[in-house]
């Protein structure tokens, strides 16, 4: 409507009139399919699945359309490296790209190579992005505000990607955040804000939640077994005994039943496995809605758009 103000209706056009109507049935009904149209490739380099189908769900119940990459069968066995296969990504017609490398650093590298948005789903010991924001979505749904909760991160910290986001995105709302595992495992911490040690009952002491991480047999320094881990970390019930009685337990997946938690705590009442699991669906929604409406659509899915009306 061109008119700056609005006096009455007597005057104006049907045209004028629809215009508004239109507008206001836009904004009541905020795009159903944010991504209807494109192109999301995922490329996950290391196993993955909570994430991978986390992100095909999501992407899917925006109106995408998902390609997964397997790079056991595309070129990268053949020696393409990842910036070669990101460049001819842009090229073939997609504007997102959901990647998961073993390397840290990786999802740094494709976002300079790749036209479109790039979404971090794990890369080597760095971070995990998505994974704290579904963590942060999960406590936040328990307590409301996190502003002096403690939670506990146990275990293998030092190549867990999962902890160090986490210590950000908790931290930022002020969370007591706290690292414990064995000392080796807690190399180079103390520059997270977070409190750091060995002492897992100091850890746990009150604690409003515990996250566990998965422990990983080839990352067993020597002189650890599992039976020592076992003996000094496994979270167990008796041990959360220390924590506050309504305490949480978290872990991202997948679990070692049995070694870095009992499956008594891990399947109990207590744990938010599941629901951490559940969440993952919409926080990667909110990811690729807000990555989409970034980067313009590239002329191959503007094309699909066109004949999918
Ligand atoms: N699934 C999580 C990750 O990809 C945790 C794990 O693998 O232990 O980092």
């Amino acid at each position: 409507v061109n008119s700056r103000s609005l006096i009455d209706v007597e005057g104006m056009s049907a045209g004028q009139l629809d215009q508004v109507l239109a507008q206001a049935a836009q904004l009541a009904e905020p795009d159903p399919s944010p991504l209807r149209g494109r192109h999301v490739a995922l490329l996950f380099a290391e196993p993955s699945t909570r994430t991978r189908l986390s992100f095909e769900v999501a992407a899917r119940r925006l109106g995408g359309e998902t390609y997964v990459l397997d790079p056991q069968s595309s070129s990268m066995v053949k020696g393409e490296t990842l910036v070669d296969t990101v460049r001819n990504l842009g090229a073939i017609g997609f504007s997102v790209l959901v990647v998961r490398h073993h390397r840290a650093g990786a999802a740094a590298v494709a976002a300079r190579y790749f036209g479109g948005a790039v979404i971090n789903a794990g890369d080597g010991w760095h971070a995990h992005p998505t994974q704290a924001l579904l963590d942060l979505f999960t406590l936040r749904q328990r307590f409301g505000d996190l502003n002096g909760r403690k939670v506990a991160i146990v275990g293998d910290v030092l190549h867990s990607r999962v902890a160090k986001s986490n210590v950000w995105t908790l931290s930022t709302f002020g969370a007591d955040v706290w690292l414990s595992g064995p000392a080796g495992w807690l190399r180079g911490m103390d520059r997270y804000p977070a409190r750091v040690t060995d002492d897992l009952d100091q850890a746990i002491d009150g604690a409003d939640a515990v996250m566990g991480l998965r422990v990983q047999k080839e990352r067993m320094a020597r002189g650890m077994s599992f039976d020592s881990y076992i003996e000094r970390y496994q979270i167990t019930e008796a041990r959360l005994a220390r924590s506050a009685p309504e305490a949480y337990y978290m872990h991202p997946g997948p679990i070692n039943e049995g070694v870095e938690v009992t499956r008594e705590v891990a399947r109990g009442p207590r744990s938010l496995v599941l629901e951490q699991a559940h969440n993952g669906v919409p926080i990667r929604m909110a990811v690729l809605a807000n990555a989409a409406s970034n980067v313009p659509a590239t002329p191959q899915e503007r094309e699909l758009v066109r004949s999918l009306s």
